[in-house]
């Protein structure tokens, strides 16, 4: 896919709990290639549009479109397949599993309509088996993680797990990658690598699409950012058009 082709449409989504509409009628474009910023006061809906692109809530109106196909209402592990991968605000690994098997475990999953090759071929699933634990090394090599390999992330200071579940994620194989809140908890030095890290996947293929609170870090990493309040998009521009946006300044004020 070319850099600047679309990869991602939502298309006048609306999400509806009870009486609350969390998403209001919103529309946005994202191009392959993009390091997208998506941000908002606390309650505006940016998880749940998270939730909504990656299949684990159905719209209650709208499209999404996500590499040329209608997508909406598709199950979690159907996008997972169509090259859609995410990290959740609240990580979410296997703690009792090695660092090493959660990057395994991850992209052994994204395969597994290969494996009917396992019953009828032995001779491939050990072949299978070493390609899995190579690429697993590589991933832990690339993301500073190899050192780490063999223990369980749950014994791993706060800013290790984060960067393994970025690692984890990764390592499915995706073209589309959704990180919410990626540098929750951080400190200074943990947030520059991060930028680093996002910019690397960016730079091997990957789109990214940012939830932060973090500002400085969203403006200096992202070409676009779409603001929401209150379920509906007050913004959608560069950096520097979205801080001059008076709907934006006032959100932000009133947070
Ligand atoms: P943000 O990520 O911007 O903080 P959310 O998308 O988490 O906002 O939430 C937007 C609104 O939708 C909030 O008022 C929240 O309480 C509500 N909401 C989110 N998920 C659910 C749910 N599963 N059931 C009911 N209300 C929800």
């Amino acid at each position: 896919r070319r850099d600047g082709e679309t990869i991602l449409q939502v298309d006048r989504v609306t999400k509806q709990f009870r009486g609350l509409k969390a998403l209001d009628d919103v529309s946005l474009t994202v191009a392959a290639g993009e390091i997208r910023g998506v941000v908002g006061p606390n309650g505006s809906g940016k998880t749940t549009l998270f939730n909504v692109i990656s299949g684990l809530y159905k719209p209650t109106r709208g499209r999404v479109r996500f590499r040329d196909a209608d997508r909406t209402g598709d199950a979690p592990y159907r996008l997972a397949r169509a090259g859609l991968s995410r990290t959740f605000q609240n990580l979410r690994l296997f703690g009792d599993l090695t660092v090493e098997e959660n990057i395994l475990v991850a992209r052994d999953r994204s395969r597994t309509w290969e494996s009917w090759r396992y019953l009828l071929r032995p001779i491939s699933v050990l072949r299978r088996d070493r390609e899995l634990h190579r690429h697993a090394r590589d991933v832990l090599d690339r993301y500073g993680l190899a050192e780490f390999a063999a223990l369980a992330p749950k014994s791993l200071p706060y800013g290790i797990q984060r960067r393994v579940e970025i690692a984890r994620a990764v390592a499915a194989g995706p073209a589309l990658l959704l990180l919410d809140e990626p540098a929750a908890g951080l400190n200074g030095e943990e947030v520059r690598q991060l930028a680093e890290i996002v910019r690397s996947i960016r730079d091997s293929g990957i789109t990214v699409i940012i939830i932060e609170h973090n500002m400085g870090l969203v403006m200096t990493l992202c070409e676009r950012v779409t603001v929401l309040a209150g379920g509906r998009i007050i913004a959608d521009g560069t950096p520097a058009e979205v801080a001059r946006t008076p709907a934006v300044i006032e959100a932000y004020l009133g947070d």
